[in-house]
């Protein structure tokens, strides 16, 4: 093989070599055992040479610079909440701090549970994805609060009845209706929420046919209590009624989303509204492509106000 030449140069250059000490120390062999003893031990030097001739030579391509197998498995995709919650205020701190590349999506559905939930539920456990679901305590579905809850999904407080006229008579309503939805909810999850949103969100002005100024007062009342309120600044359009078609809704979200380091979708869970559910994959894909981390509200998030305008 390749090295044969090699190590017989150096076979014949080790003999030349002991040959010529021999003469230089004056101790040359005599007899013919002792030219038997040389040869011996020149032929053992010679193994030792080829052995560490060899070594290189059997390591010449070490396994580690070899291509890597096409089975090497891809990075672990994140699974678990904590590591969504993790990852959210990580982006939240680096958007903080000014990197412009930074960008979190917090999808949310409002007025559930319903006949869609269990469906919304696996699309994003397809895709993935946590959202925040704003609970509305009187729905036929309460039960399924849990399902949501379980799933590791964010859950907040939206409002017992959605009664406008009842919610927002006075303060006091607002704050009993509170308490009614914090019941149904927490007794069904084994947890207190600490994160609501307005029926109509902050800005709405409804509320001002029924008391005026409720809504610049609960801005201060409600995180009074504890709480964390969240309006959002993009929407799936889906609160109008009949509801709109599923790319319509897809379009709107991404078109709202579009450009904003920080954006919260608002969307809708209840039965009527099937055509939120067939556009969530779209709507989940395309903020993907537009470099969204998907995160889950809680109490400490950045939050998004509208202000009061009543
Ligand atoms: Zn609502």
């Amino acid at each position: 093989m390749k090295a044969q030449p090699i190590l017989r140069l150096l076979g014949c250059m080790l003999l030349a070599c002991a040959a010529i000490c021999g003469v230089l120390a004056g101790c040359a062999p005599s007899t013919s055992e002792g030219e038997r003893a040389r040869v011996k031990s020149d032929v053992e030097a010679m193994a030792d040479l080829e052995e560490t001739v060899r070594e290189p030579e059997a390591t010449e391509v070490p396994p580690s610079s070899e291509p890597e197998p096409e089975t090497q498995p891809a990075p672990a995709p994140i699974t678990s909440p904590e590591a969504v919650l993790a990852e959210g205020a990580a982006v939240e701190e680096r958007i903080a701090n000014g990197d412009a590349s930074a960008k979190i999506c917090y999808l949310t559905f409002d007025d559930g549970p319903s006949d869609n939930t269990l469906d919304i539920l696996g699309t994003l456990r397809n895709k993935g994805v946590y959202a925040t679901f704003f609970i509305k305590g009187n729905s036929d579905r309460i039960d399924l609060v849990k399902d949501i809850s379980d799933a590791g999904h964010g859950i907040g407080l939206h409002t017992f009845t959605h009664d406008y006229a009842q919610l927002y008579a006075n303060d006091n309503a607002y704050f009993a209706d509170l308490a009614a939805v914090q019941d149904a909810v927490s007794s069904r999850i084994g947890r207190t929420v600490d994160i609501v949103r307005f029926p109509g969100g902050t800005s709405n002005t409804v509320s001002a046919n029924y008391s005026k100024g409720i809504m610049s007062r609960l801005v201060q009342s409600v995180p009074a209590q504890g709480y964390q309120f969240f309006d959002w600044n993009a929407s799936g359009g889906d609160s109008a009624t009949p509801p709109p078609p599923a790319a319509d809704i897809a379009a709107n979200a991404l078109g709202g989303a579009g450009g904003m380091q920080r954006v919260c979708v608002l969307m809708h869970d209840t039965t009527v509204k099937r055509t939120t559910v067939e556009a969530l994959p779209a709507i989940i894909d395309g903020l993907r492509e537009q470099g969204y981390t998907f995160g889950i509200l809680t109490h400490d998030t950045p939050p998004f106000h509208h202000g009061a305008n009543n």
